[in-house]
């Protein structure tokens, strides 16, 4: 085949979309260890399902010296553009179809209590309220207000503690596992392959391609598929398989697995009275991906609510991985960027032991500080997706940098490339993906441009320079995606 993918997750069918758009005559094989597509980091109650535009994660906008830095933010959101603009593109073209089976609009708002979050919270408001990217948000910090907009917040908390939210309208809630389906429903329509039940177990050089061998986890038959690119969507297990493939640009790298559990809110009630994604602060010593929030989340067409993710420990590299992951990825290149990173991060190693050793009653004395009412019986507790966080080997005294979003590895000719990483993954999958294409199929970019300006208007453009177009692609992402 011209083109294999590793995974049926919602990152490779994203870029088996893009690449049946750019160049449809070229053929295209996914092969998926599961039965099942987007059951792993992508299936919507193994995330959050947020929309990541930085209009609430409070992690994007670090306060420096007393400012506040929203560059990271600003960048978020540019790639966030990139999505809808695809996405607009793929429903208007009847590529995808009815757009509320993935994605609804959820008010996205920023929480803090206590006089040092409500002046952070103040001061971010501040910072974002008049820059293009960040119209229309709003800002309180009356107590009658906050109660009324969040009513499951409200009740029971002191009036006199001091609280601020600020918010946009116009965040989203999606369902990466609905949208895999759809991408693929797409994709195989026209005649790409998927294979279920068959798990890559190695990647070896042919020629200038690759010679993939898969076994069958069903009846244990071996069989090979030589591609002249291959995508290594594979999720946690994309450092492994890029470790087969032998290639040196994954020398040295590394991944440390953090779990996730959520409370999911078994009571309707309550249910209906949340209508937003609400991010708080971190705790000190938190990773930005465990920042907690209270979620709600339209799932099949039913309104849910999920707390957290509170963090958890376990060596998979996959939630249906192997005990074994972690260690069969130890090389003697990589385990100076592990130790380095074990020395430089005890504070995150603290903060994994009080996470795991959390029992239920726990779990929801954290909860009651979004909910001061919340009762244990109207929790349940699910397990969440596993991240990879990857190591990237740095050179001495450190020899190792923990980084919380996503890395590319691609091979020198371009012939085999690798996401790796978890946040925000997802809502970015069409900016990674040109990054995939700039960066293996540079000689084909120049004939591409045309359809990829189509795709994506502000192809090469910084949208925050130019309001007028971000408005104009913003009105027509709101009416296609049904958001407005
Ligand atoms: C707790 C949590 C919360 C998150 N919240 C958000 C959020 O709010 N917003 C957001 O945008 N992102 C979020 N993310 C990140 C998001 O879920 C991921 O970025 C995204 O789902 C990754 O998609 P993927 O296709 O790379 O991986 P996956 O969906 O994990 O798919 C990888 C696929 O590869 C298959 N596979 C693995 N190894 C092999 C093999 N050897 N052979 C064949 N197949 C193989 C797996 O079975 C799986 O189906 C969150 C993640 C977690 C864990």
């Amino acid at each position: 085949v011209d083109v294999a993918l590793i995974g049926a997750g919602v990152i490779s069918t994203t870029l088996s979309v893009m690449l049946r758009q750019l160049q449809p005559d070229w053929t295209q094989v996914i092969i998926e260890r599961l039965d099942t597509p987007g059951a792993e980091s992508s299936s919507p109650w193994n995330n959050a399902g947020t929309g990541h535009s930085a209009l609430c994660e409070l992690n994007y906008t670090p306060e420096v010296k007393g400012k506040i830095d929203i560059a990271k933010a600003v960048g978020i959101n540019e790639k966030f553009q990139v999505s809808r603009q695809f996405w607009t593109h793929l429903v208007n073209e009847g590529v995808l179809g009815e757009p509320s089976e993935w994605i609804n609009p959820t008010p996205h708002m920023s929480f803090g209590h206590g006089t040092q979050q409500v002046d952070y919270i103040k001061a971010r408001y501040e910072a974002l309220k008049d820059h293009p990217l960040f119209q229309d948000m709003h800002y309180t910090d009356s107590f009658r207000e906050f109660s009324d907009k969040l009513p499951l917040m409200g009740e029971g908390r002191d009036p006199y503690e001091p609280v601020a939210i600020s918010w946009i309208n116009e965040g989203t809630d999606i369902n990466y596992g609905a949208l895999t389906r759809q991408y693929l429903d797409a994709v195989t329509s026209e005649g790409v392959e998927v294979r279920y039940g068959n798990q890559v177990t190695d990647i070896k050089r042919e020629g200038t391609g690759w010679k993939v061998t898969t076994k069958n986890l069903h009846n244990g038959d071996i069989s090979t598929v030589t591609a002249k690119f291959v995508f290594v969507g594979a999720g946690g297990m994309a450092l492994p398989l890029l470790q087969k493939a032998g290639i040196p640009e994954i020398k040295g790298y590394a991944g440390f697995p953090v779990s996730g559990e959520w409370l999911r809110c078994t009571n309707e009630e309550l249910i209906e009275q949340h209508s937003a994604k609400v991010y708080g602060k971190a705790a000190v010593g938190a990773p930005p991906m465990s920042v907690p929030h209270l979620d709600t989340r339209i799932i099949d067409g039913k309104k849910g609510l999920l707390f957290g993710p509170y963090a958890g420990w376990t060596p998979k590299f996959l939630k249906q991985g192997s005990w074994l992951d972690l260690f069969k990825s130890m090389r003697p290149g990589n385990i100076p960027s592990y130790l380095g990173v074990a020395v430089q991060e005890l504070g995150l190693t603290k903060y994994l032991v009080e996470e795991v050793l959390k029992d239920q009653a726990a779990r929801v004395e954290s909860l009651r500080e979004y909910i001061p009412n919340a009762k244990a019986e109207d929790w349940e507790l699910v397990t969440a997706g596993q991240r990879v966080q990857v190591i990237k080997p740095i050179g001495a005294p450190k020899f190792g940098s923990l980084e919380f979003g996503t890395t590319m590895v691609n091979s020198n000719d371009g012939s085999i490339a690798g996401l790796m990483g978890a946040s925000p993954g997802a809502s970015i999958a069409p900016q990674a993906m040109i990054e995939v294409l700039e960066r293996c199929f540079g000689d084909r970019m120049h004939d591409w441009a045309p359809k990829i300006k189509e795709m994506i208007p502000s192809y090469g453009q910084k949208l925050w320079k130019d309001e007028s177009l971000f408005n104009k692609l913003w009105d027509e992402s709101q009416t296609a995606l049904k958001l407005a």
